[in-house]
């Protein structure tokens, strides 16, 4: 119906940012002479309503979805860009935009302002939360943003009224001019722009922001382009050519313009509040943790904090649970007779679970950190300085999210890529998410650095660690790009992120989630890892060997387990590893974490009179047939590398299956991410060699 109303004279659409107060204002101008319904083909909520200008004429105001540019990244951001270029039939191109800015966050809005006024279409600025701006203690000169824009600006505060009459009268004078042209492009562009503009079968309105989207698009994305012809794609394609030979980049040329120009008009018309006010602390904050040298500096010294304190603080609850380990299984060898069942009890579950259970204070620390820096805001900092990242690798700054929740455990990280709207983008999300290191590396990563280095300080071994979740990292992104560029090839989108205001951290919501994390992970080893240790210790324990006198050593080869390891050696023995570690490689492959309790049985197994001796201390003394170490440091460097790129997780396994529907990808996981694996592991250890290391 929208359109076809013969009373109306002006259509008019609503544009803005997403939560500046543009359905308030929509709702304040319509009042109850609203329509509600969608847009053909899409979900996008469609919501038009009837107004009258200040000499009562009936206008209709169409309140567009929430964006951030016209370089669309949504469904909602496609719908709001259609609609502007007068693309989608049944919706007529509006004759003004309204578009609402938050007066509070000024900078960032004015860049969806930049590209409105790139459309020659009239262009009614709505200067709105003025109020939350003068709270802050930014000062706005409405003179001096009027004369940068050149087109009215009405400050308002849409939740108290404030403003309406005067936007009112703005959106009725007539006939309004079309805006003046702002962001200065380089000549060069401006003149491929023009000529391009020429060529569009559109209205000469939009004809000009038009040919400037697409001289910004992509290789595929101007594939995937459909309302135009050929010859206009191609006529694209050479100019963006030209342009390039130029020395211009057509995709960032026009973006800097517009950053240019927002900076002078904030120059002219933005005071920000004195220094002890709130925002600006923010800001200056903002300055220091998203520079680009000292953000990743600030980044990198906070993890290494975080690391430190795992390995300083955790040590006196882990010698407790250890003391309290020992004295259970002591207990157990005391008052149940040799035997299987004494054996199964002291070294199958209470050696498995109590092997996983010790790294319960590490986990906790984990937890706590990261609880600090997502309640105080900082994660959005992070995810801002790794975007500069992900948009090299084609990925959104919202697929950043899920990567860092990974670090604590892939299963929520994974469920978080639901808010990723390019299925493609996603898929690549969930494919990579698992190379982040969770918790439950922690436990493998740890013994493996204290048998590499037995005599580190606490900060080299933080370094060691950091090194491992950084490899993790970058193999995530070098695999993101991998898959962007071959298996699910697609457009890439631009980022905006919310940067909440900075906050003391709730303790009370730190403590929960530690308490409840810390649960989960309780809960995980009295399930899965207990199950896992009792499975284990049979593959471990039997067929027993066939005459008694036989060494626990030939008793160990001769049951499944020892088997199992057998049958692997000869895949694993260029990484340096024998058969034992590979039992260890076999029975952490449902859950990683079981790695250090495995190697535990295995050892216990062996020497069965020294239990009292640590895991460390029998790992250690380990020797191969000609006497030299098993452990050797690029062993066990290699064996830390395994462990960042292998998946080893059957969780994640079923939660892949569930989030993709198909099994297809959650296999497909199992095997690049072991692949993956083996050529680090293999990597390092021969190339260690080859460099003369042991
Ligand atoms: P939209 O996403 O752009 O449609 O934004 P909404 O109209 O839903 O507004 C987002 C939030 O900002 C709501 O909670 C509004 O009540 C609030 N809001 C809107 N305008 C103003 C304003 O001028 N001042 C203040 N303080 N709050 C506002
Ligand atoms: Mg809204």
């Amino acid at each position: 119906m929208a359109g076809a109303d013969p009373g109306v004279t002006r259509h008019v659409a609503i544009a803005g940012n997403p939560n500046c107060g543009k359905s308030t204002i929509f709702n304040a101008l319509t009042g109850l002479r609203q329509k509600v319904g969608n847009y053909p083909g899409v979900t996008v909520e469609k919501k038009t309503g009837r107004f009258f200008g200040s000499h009562g004429e009936p206008m209709e105001l169409l309140d567009l979805p929430g964006s951030y540019s016209l370089q669309v990244r949504s469904p909602d951001e496609a719908v709001a860009r259609d609609v502007l270029l007068g693309r989608l039939p049944g919706t007529p191109r509006p004759d003004v935009i309204i578009c609402v800015v938050d007066a509070s966050n000024l900078e960032r809005n004015l860049y969806l302002v930049a590209q409105m006024l790139e459309l020659q279409i009239p262009v009614v600025v709505a200067l709105n939360m003025v109020d939350v701006a003068e709270k802050n203690g930014a000062v706005i000169d409405l003179m001096a943003l009027r004369e940068k824009l050149g087109v009215p600006v009405i400050p308002t505060v849409a939740t108290k009224g404030g403003g309406f009459i005067e936007l009112r009268q703005a959106v009725s004078r007539s006939p309004l001019p079309p805006p003046p042209v702002c962001a200065q492009m380089p000549i060069v562009l401006e003149r491929e722009v023009m000529a391009l503009a020429k060529q569009l079968p559109v209205a000469p309105e939009v004809a000009r922001g038009e040919a400037l989207l697409l001289l910004t698009l992509h290789d595929e994305a101007l594939d995937a382009i459909t309302q135009h012809d050929r010859t206009i794609i191609d006529a694209t394609r050479s100019a963006q050519q030209r342009l390039t030979a130029s020395g211009i980049d057509p995709l960032s040329a026009p973006v800097d313009a517009r950053y240019d120009w927002i900076g002078q008009v904030c120059a002219a018309a933005l005071h920000k509040g004195g220094a002890h006010d709130a925002t600006s602390i923010s800001d200056q904050l903002d300055g220091w943790l998203t520079h680009r040298i000292w953000g990743w500096v600030a980044f990198v010294g906070m993890m290494a904090l975080m690391f430190f304190c795992i390995f300083t603080v955790a040590q006196y609850p882990m010698d407790w649970i250890d003391a309290a380990k020992t004295a259970l299984a002591n207990w157990t060898k005391a008052h149940v007779p040799a035997g299987d069942l004494q054996s199964l009890l002291a070294d199958g579950i209470i050696g498995g679970v109590g092997g996983v259970v010790i790294f319960l204070p590490q986990i906790l620390i984990l937890f706590f950190f990261l609880g600090i820096l997502e309640d105080t805001g900082y994660m959005a900092r992070a995810a801002f300085i790794m975007d500069r990242l992900m948009s090299k690798v084609g990925l959104h700054g919202k697929s950043f999210v899920p990567l860092l929740s990974s670090f604590a455990c892939a299963i929520p990280g994974i469920m978080a890529t639901r808010t990723i709207e390019n299925r493609k983008d996603r898929l690549v999300t969930i494919l990579v998410a698992p190379l982040m290191s969770c918790s439950a590396r922690l436990p493998v990563y740890v013994v493996m650095i204290a048998l590499m280095l037995p005599a580190a300080s606490a900060w080299e071994q933080s370094g060691i660690m950091l090194a491992m979740y950084l490899t993790g990292l970058i193999a995530a992104f070098v695999m993101a790009w991998i898959f962007k560029k071959t298996l699910l090839r697609g457009d890439t989108p631009m980022l905006l992120l919310e940067m909440p205001p900075y906050r003391l951290p709730s303790w009370r919501g730190i403590a929960q989630r530690m308490w409840e994390r810390g649960l989960l992970f309780l809960r995980r080893a009295g399930t899965v890892i207990l199950a896992l240790s009792i499975v284990l210790w049979a593959l471990l324990t039997f067929p027993k060997p066939t005459h008694s006198d036989a060494t626990p050593s030939e008793a160990l080869s001769h049951s499944i387990g020892g088997r199992m390891g057998h049958a692997i050696e000869p895949l694993i023995a260029p990484l340096g590893y024998d058969w034992k570690i590979g039992i260890g490689l076999v029975g952490s492959f449902a859950a990683r974490e079981v790695f250090v309790s495995t190697m535990g049985q295995v050892y216990n197994i062996e020497d069965a009179d020294e239990t009292s001796e640590p895991l460390r201390e029998q790992m250690r003394a380990e020797k191969r047939a000609d006497g030299t170490a098993v452990f050797t440091p690029l062993v066990c460097l290699g064996l830390m590398v395994f462990y960042v790129l292998a998946m080893q997780c059957i969780s994640t396994v079923a939660i892949v299956r569930r989030e993709t529907n198909s099994w297809f990808w959650p296999l497909f996981q199992i095997a690049y991410m072991t692949g993956l694996a083996w050529i680090g592991a293999f990597v390092v250890y021969q190339g260690g060699r080859l460099l003369g290391f042991q």
